[in-house]
């Protein structure tokens, strides 16, 4: 967990808070390569340590496959799903025209007819992206697993990165199709590294534990992401329910968080 996962995690934590909600804490882990089990160890160790407590643990992403394949025989039951057969290679030499729809996908298979039970990837008949639902490997796609878990789950209320702003659309497409209420989305701004980049391990050591083990408290930390997100003026060392009046107050701050702001916590 880096500062920009701890830093929207506290504006999801004050967001239930404000509202008398109840956070779930949910490990989105359909990436099996990238996602070990050990991570969401470190993810629960650093949450508990930076004092932002959640209710109840939803059931992990990788748990969940039974519910995707539902999901999934809903959506073909409306024809709205499509197998295809497109290599990444395919897509970038695959020439589109100018006003063609399926979003980033050039719309090859849309209409191929290749089977659903093939070894092809399912993607989504909507129009503005035609995105993927299950990989050729069998791996969920993430939209299908976010809807499908916050629809079973009962989330009324997302708060995440606005680098996923644009999965607001297809997951309202999404939630529809499945016959559920979407949720209400806000998002938390990016954090940037000193190289002009998203924040991320290869910028060294902004995870919470190397703060940890630099000798940082969570109330000293706190002070400095607090008064990054407008939360309070100064740098001056607070706890998460310190925020709870400014939070409730004013508009979340949307502008990234660039490193020149921050000083102290790049040193
Ligand atoms: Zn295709």
């Amino acid at each position: 967990m880096h500062l920009g996962h701890a830093s929207t995690y506290l504006l999801a934590w004050l967001q239930t808070r404000t509202q008398n909600g109840t956070l779930l804490l949910r490990m989105e882990d359909v990436d099996r390569q990238r996602c070990k089990p050990e991570f969401a160890d470190a993810w629960r160790r650093d949450l508990a340590w930076l004092g932002l407590h959640w209710d109840r643990e939803v059931p992990a992403q990788s748990d969940r496959s039974p519910a995707y394949a539902t999901a999934l025989e809903n959506l073909a039951s409306q024809d709205l799903v499509f197998a295809c057969s497109c290599t990444r290679k395919d897509m970038e030499e695959a020439v589109r025209a100018p006003h063609e729809a399926w979003g980033a996908y050039p719309g090859t298979c849309v209409n191929a007819g290749l089977p659903l039970d093939g070894p092809y990837a399912k993607r989504l008949k909507y129009p503005e992206d035609a995105f993927v639902l299950q990989r050729a490997d069998g791996a969920w796609g993430y939209q299908l697993a976010v809807v499908v878990d916050d629809g079973a789950q009962g989330v009324t209320h997302v708060l995440r990165g606005v680098d996923l702003a644009d999965s607001e659309a297809p997951q309202r497409f999404l939630h529809q199709a499945l016959g559920q209420p979407a949720p209400e989305v806000q998002h938390a701004p990016l954090w940037y590294g000193p190289d002009g980049h998203r924040l991320s391990k290869r910028h060294g050591s902004v995870g919470i534990q190397d703060y940890r083990e630099k000798g940082w408290t969570p109330e000293k930390l706190w002070g400095q992401v607090g008064q990054l997100l407008g939360l309070q003026e100064d740098a001056k060392e607070a706890r998460p329910e310190d925020f709870l009046a400014a939070f409730a107050r004013q508009a979340l701050r949307t502008a990234p968080i660039r490193p020149a702001e921050g000083l102290p916590l790049w040193a």
